[in-house]
């Protein structure tokens, strides 16, 4: 495909069975159908492929469009909106599969078998045995008018195959290039099932000729289907689409990517606290790199103005945790803090730091909290953690790390540490400037200066030896101590008189 404006206006789709949750590669499939729709201001289709009627469920079917908004790929024509090539799902379309397929028969494009599922397996057995391919024999292809007369009066029942040509059968893949088979190696492929229900490649070609599909993207999976398709598309005099395969997504390990691998589905990692546009990002270079630099984060935008399917690569694409939670962070840093307190809420709440709704004085020490700690965490739900340094204490009694312990073991260590206790004792609130001004007579007082001074008074405010900068821990602890929390926040005095009773 040209990065110029196609001459037909792009319509792609994501067909996915609502069979089990969206997981990484579909969300990856879906998103690079998305990618092309609106890079080239074309139409993005969602179509619903339910028929298996064993499989399929409707709660599947839920999730996976609250997955796709959540990622933010919109559709223009679905299920739930309609749109002029509808129905679009398939258990609503079995009459036009039906239809389809008599338009072949009454070509002789297609043909009844009437061998029996014992028949067929005999057959495949024998083929087996000889050390040969199975293949349909071929057994139905020619009966004569009457003898398929006389079934049809016995009401023996019957399947509809495709009449598979003979010849070379071919299409040029946009990431895998031309493939080529000789149709020997296909046998007449079921279209429609004994009780008229259609085959996945049947019903696949006809909904793409009948929604005007012009480009269909999916998992390499199916490409050993896509010949068979071909011959369909022959069949109904339809041309094809161009065929765009993407790479397997697999583990880190090389295995096709699972559990096993960490969270799998969309609703796991929403859960976790990824946010939406860093998924996007990832799942965006799973596969596809953009021309020249190199440049990894990109926003929705850059991304749709610079995808060409013509970068995708055909090697396996690998899932890599460890990429993923570094883009993520990535995100987590660079968001506007009113948006990242509305992600990291739900968070917060559910581990009981926050009541629901928090109110404007609340919300706006809260960003002060996440400001300080969001370079810590790689998922919003590592939030409470990370949170433990300003609502730790609980009881009153600290945990005091073994880092923060050995620092006070310093020598003159503890005397710094009560120094700086006992002046801010005599404060009401220890403000920043007051904080300042006490560091300096603690240094006077007690001749310690840089990590001698400072380390012994973050290991006694915080009972940690390490953490956000003390510039910004202790007007959080002042202001909230003063907010009735449902978790309460310890002030300066509280912390250090808590810390300091130990030893
Ligand atoms: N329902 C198929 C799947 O989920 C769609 C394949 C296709 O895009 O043609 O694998």
């Amino acid at each position: 495909m040209e990065s110029s404006t196609p001459q037909d206006k792009v319509r792609v789709r994501f067909a996915p069975s609502p069979t089990g949750f969206l997981h990484v590669g579909n969300a990856r499939t879906a998103l690079f159908n998305w990618l092309v729709a609106r890079h080239f201001e074309g139409s993005f289709l969602l179509r619903i492929e339910d028929t298996d009627a064993e499989r399929s469920r409707l709660e599947y079917e839920t999730q996976l469009m609250a997955d796709l908004r959540w990622l933010g790929l919109d559709w223009d024509e679905g299920v739930d909106i309609g749109g002029d090539y509808g129905p679009y799902r398939q258990t609503d379309r079995y009459g036009l599969y039906r239809k389809s397929a008599g338009l072949l028969l009454a070509k002789d494009r297609a043909f009844r078998c009437f061998c029996s599922e014992e028949e067929l397996e005999r057959a495949r057995q024998e083929q087996l045995a000889r050390g040969e391919m199975p293949r349909y024999s071929g057994k139905c292809r020619h009966l004569a008018p009457a003898a398929i007369a006389a079934q049809l009066q016995a009401g023996t029942p019957f399947v509809l195959r495709l009449r598979v040509r003979p010849g070379t059968v071919g299409f040029s893949d946009l990431v895998y290039g031309r493939i080529e088979i000789d149709t020997v190696q296909i046998s007449d492929p079921v279209i429609l099932r004994s009780d008229a229900s259609p085959t996945y490649n049947f019903s696949v070609v006809v909904d793409d000729v009948a929604m005007k599909i012009t480009h269909v993207i999916r998992g390499d999976g199916h490409l050993s289907n896509t010949h068979r398709q071909i011959l369909i598309y022959e069949a109904l005099e339809a041309p094809a689409p161009s065929f765009a395969h993407l790479p397997t997504v697999l583990g880190p390990d090389g295995s096709k990517l699972s559990k096993r691998h960490g969270a799998a589905s969309l609703e796991e990692f929403r859960l976790q606290g990824y946010l939406a546009g860093a998924l996007v990002n990832y799942l965006a270079l799973l596969g596809w790199s953009p021309p020249g630099e190199g440049k990894e984060i990109m926003d929705v935008a850059e991304i749709v103005a610079r995808f060409e399917l013509s970068r995708v690569s055909r090697s396996s694409a690998i899932f890599d945790s460890t990429k993923l939670d570094w883009m993520n962070r990535n995100y987590i840093n660079a968001m506007p803090l009113p948006d990242l307190l509305q992600h990291a809420l739900p968070h917060l709440v559910a581990a009981g730091l926050i009541m629901p709704e928090p109110d404007a004085r609340v919300r706006a020490w809260l960003e002060l909290v996440l400001d300080a700690v969001r370079s810590h965490v790689d998922h919003l739900d590592q939030l409470p953690r990370e949170c433990a340094v300003v609502f730790g204490f609980p009881g009153g009694l600290p945990a005091l790390e073994e880092e923060a312990r050995a620092i006070l073991a310093e020598p003159g260590a503890l005397r710094v540490a009560r120094e700086f206790e006992r002046l801010v004792a005599e404060r009401e609130v220890l403000t920043l400037d007051a904080y300042r001004e006490i560091a300096g007579l603690v240094k006077q007082a007690t001749g310690q200066k840089g990590r001698h001074l400072f380390h012994p008074i973050r290991a006694a405010l915080t009972g940690r030896g390490s953490g956000p900068e003390l510039d910004r821990l202790i007007p959080i602890y002042e202001e909230g101590s003063r907010l009735g929390l449902p978790r309460r926040v310890m002030p300066c005095r509280e912390r250090l008189a808590a810390v300091l009773g130990l030893f």
